[in-house]
């Protein structure tokens, strides 16, 4: 069992006190951090690292993310979302191959790390492939096959069964870095007896399930003239909330919605920037704290962000939630570190994430604090939420494996990852024009 000692660095650890050590140190044995500010007797380090003048950290944890779509980043600009989808994204994917899914999710891997992300919880097609760059990458990941229910004609890669066939597959791969879900996309596509159909199994194998919901008031609108509930109300009848569920989105919510939430084990995740960049609106993430509902955050895909940094989606968030309700004090201190740490790796079913204490999973970043805008140092927790920027991050660690060292990307060949995704990317979206052309003679 390999022995890290991180020695010299200032610690935020999130913990229950949320204490903010200066220039301490941080013993790490196998997968486990097993020292803070003390290190065990009898410790004797393979490793030490000096991390002087550096900021240690929980790593962060991406909660709902489409990471193959970094191939549609700048594909589909300035559109509202019925457009954005309907013109551009769902046209883009008409092409998709499995091939793609393995680059496309590899380029996110790699954007992911370098903002100190270890985890994401993902909702795509063809997840076979994007397990093989979670395996690869050495980071953590809950994956989920996105299905639809509404003909096999129209399924991406697989049907219910087929999905099925992929949680059997992944669960717990890659040394248990690995959890797969059941994702039905949403109750605005899938009919209610198939979201029926897939709460029954969620039930019968403990199945958590992530799903979208109230991304706008004509969802809400459409729900209640359909199926006389609001998309939350729908979901708990249809028995999609008696588990562990993660709710994207949840904007549009009313009192009673608040209620069922509050009522069962779910998270709802925040994506800040889709929400600027699409303009939807948003119940405040405050509202769904007061009655402790969890809240985490997302990059959603880059199709709609455009980049999965996710240092960047908790500074949108924190700012975001200050703006809305035009409350200064709103999200203040490390809440929304919080959010996007511990919060998040809850979510995705690795309660041990987090925090640095011991008996945590060693996922930790260090960010360099050696830069103009992280000086003065009168709150570090400050520094990080309102400051700090992907570059800074210098290292990355998960599971007590080091993924990242001095900016470098240990577990991926970056170069090569840029230049196949971009090529690939390209290739898509040139085929699925060709297809939309043909289609209008
Ligand atoms: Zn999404």
């Amino acid at each position: 069992v390999k022995r890290t000692l991180i020695a010299g660095c200032d610690v935020i650890t999130l913990d229950a006190k949320g204490r903010v050590l200066p220039a301490s140190q941080v013993a790490v044995e196998g997968r486990k951090v097993v020292g803070v500010g003390e290190v065990p007797a009898g410790f004797v380090p393979d490793e030490r690292i000096d991390a002087t003048g550096k900021l240690l950290l929980p790593a962060l944890y991406n909660a709902h993310c489409h990471s193959p779509m970094t191939f549609e980043r700048g594909w589909a600009e300035d559109l509202p979302l019925d457009r954005w989808f309907n013109e551009k994204i769902w046209v883009a994917e008409s092409a998709l191959t499995a091939d793609d899914v393995y680059w496309g999710a590899a380029l996110a891997a790699c954007e992911m790390i370098r903002a100190g992300c270890v985890g994401f919880n993902d909702h795509y097609f063809h997840m076979d492939r994007v397990g093989e760059v979670v395996r690869d990458s050495g980071m953590k990941a809950s994956l989920t096959w996105c299905v639809f229910g509404i003909g096999a004609d129209k399924e991406v890669g697989a049907d219910l069964t087929g999905t099925l066939g992929f949680i059997e597959r992944w669960q717990g791969a890659a040394d248990g870095r690995i959890r797969t879900i059941l994702g039905p996309h949403s109750p605005y596509v899938c009919p209610p007896e198939f979201l029926m159909e897939v709460g029954r199994i969620a039930r019968e194998r403990a199945l958590p399930v992530h799903i979208h919901v109230a991304e706008s008031d004509e969802q809400v609108r459409l729900s209640v003239a359909r199926h006389r509930r609001t998309p939350v109300a729908h979901l708990e009848h249809c028995g999609l909330l008696a588990g562990k569920a993660t709710l994207a989105h949840g904007l549009y919510l009313t009192e009673e919605d608040l209620t069922i939430l509050a009522a069962h084990d779910v998270t709802v995740v925040r994506c800040p920037i889709t929400y600027m960049k699409l303009a939807m609106g948003s119940t405040p993430a405050r509202t769904l704290l007061d009655r402790c509902v969890n809240v985490a955050i997302g990059t959603d895909g880059p199709g709609s962000n455009n980049d999965m940094d996710m240092l960047l989606a908790t500074r949108i968030f924190a700012l975001l939630e200050k703006h809305v309700t035009q409350d200064a004090t709103a999200m203040a201190g490390d809440l929304a570190l919080r959010c996007a740490t511990r919060s998040g790796a809850r979510a995705m079913g690795f309660a041990d994430a987090g925090a640095i204490e011991a008996g945590a999973a060693a996922d930790l970043i260090l960010i360099d604090c050696a830069r103009p805008h992280m000086r003065p140092r009168h709150d570090l927790v400050a520094n990080v939420v309102h400051g700090a920027r992907s570059g800074d991050v210098a290292d990355v660690m998960c599971d007590g494996r080091w993924l990242m060292r001095d900016r470098v990307i240990l577990t991926l060949d970056e170069k090569t990852i840029l230049e196949e995704a971009d090529a690939r990317a390209r290739a898509m979206v040139g085929k699925s024009m060709q297809v939309v052309r043909s289609y209008q003679g």
